[in-house]
């Protein structure tokens, strides 16, 4: 199964609803930052999640997930575009801890206590900030507590990442469902029942579920209408450009004076690992070419 959203109403309007397939995209942050197997839990799970928020986003429209907790991972961050493309980074991409007593990766310790911060950029002069406190951690949590208190709407949301400490991700993936304003009040009550039922999103995915197949697992009689279906991926906006405006942005003297040390200037994009590395002849060309 190649990794996509698809992003539907249920219910003739009352839910809005969501699932996603990240396997392929939680595999490729794996091996670009090289993340242990808690680290790369709690970052697909994240990415998983900034894809359902960012679900439905058009044009140049991004949503961002900042999550700043106090544990051995550090800060972590994911991005969605509104073409499926996601990113992200954890700070401290080798943390990790000791399987919890039910041995499961222990990604609410792994992030600690903190905040669950989004950004929206939806083509307006300011970005749309909220947050809330962390919950557990363990982002599926999070992300249903920040609909729940900024967004006042209830939801379902499960988020799962599958890592062989060997073979490296087995399956990613998730479920976001949000009862809409004015819903007959039966619905949240009915989709709990199911939810409590449902077998893990890593499970399904495992198994080789489609979004559509843990759609109906999760909304059970209530009828679904798929809006859209995106490929998401893992991809990043740098470039060797915007490389380039960064060095000339630094300075002749401040470049020159890197490559005396150095010999030549890296650049490391943090979001997706890539190198950028510039000679005394390259970085010669970019000034010459700024002038
Ligand atoms: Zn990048």
């Amino acid at each position: 199964m190649s990794d996509v959203l698809v992003r539907g109403i249920a219910a003739d309007g009352a839910v809005l609803a969501c699932a996603a397939i990240a396997t392929g995209t939680t595999e490729e942050a794996r091996v670009r930052h090289g993340t242990s197997p808690t680290a790369t839990a709690a970052l697909g799970r994240t990415l998983v999640a900034a894809a359902m928020l960012g679900s439905g986003l058009k044009g140049q429209q991004t949503v961002m997930i900042r999550i700043l907790g106090d544990g051995p991972l550090g800060p972590m961050i994911a991005e969605s575009t509104a073409d499926g493309a996601l990113r992200g980074y954890v700070t401290h991409p080798e943390a990790d801890l000791p399987p919890t007593p039910a041995r499961k990766l222990n990604v609410g310790g792994a992030v600690g206590r903190g905040t669950f911060y989004v950004t929206r950029h939806v083509g307006l002069r300011e970005p749309y900030h909220s947050s809330v406190p962390l919950v557990t951690g363990e982002i599926g949590d999070d992300l249903a507590e920040f609909l729940r208190s900024s967004e006042q709407v209830p939801s379902v949301v499960a988020v799962g990442v599958l890592v062989d400490p060997r073979a490296g991700v087995l399956a990613s993936g998730g479920l976001l469902l949000q009862v809409m304003p004015g819903a007959p009040p039966t619905i949240p009550a009915y989709l709990e029942e199911r939810a409590k039922v449902l077998p893990a999103v890593t499970q399904m995915v495992n198994g080789g579920a489609s979004p559509d197949e843990i759609l109906k697992a999760a909304l059970g009689d209530l009828p679904l209408a798929v809006r859209e279906r995106r490929p998401v991926r893992f991809a990043c906006r740098c470039s060797a450009q915007k490389v380039e405006k960064v060095i000339v942005a630094l300075g002749r003297d401040e470049a020159d004076r890197i490559l005396q040390d150095e010999g030549r200037i890296e650049v490391q994009c943090r979001f997706c690992g890539e190198q950028y590395v510039l000679s005394a002849e390259d970085v010669d060309a970019v000034f010459s070419a700024s002038d």
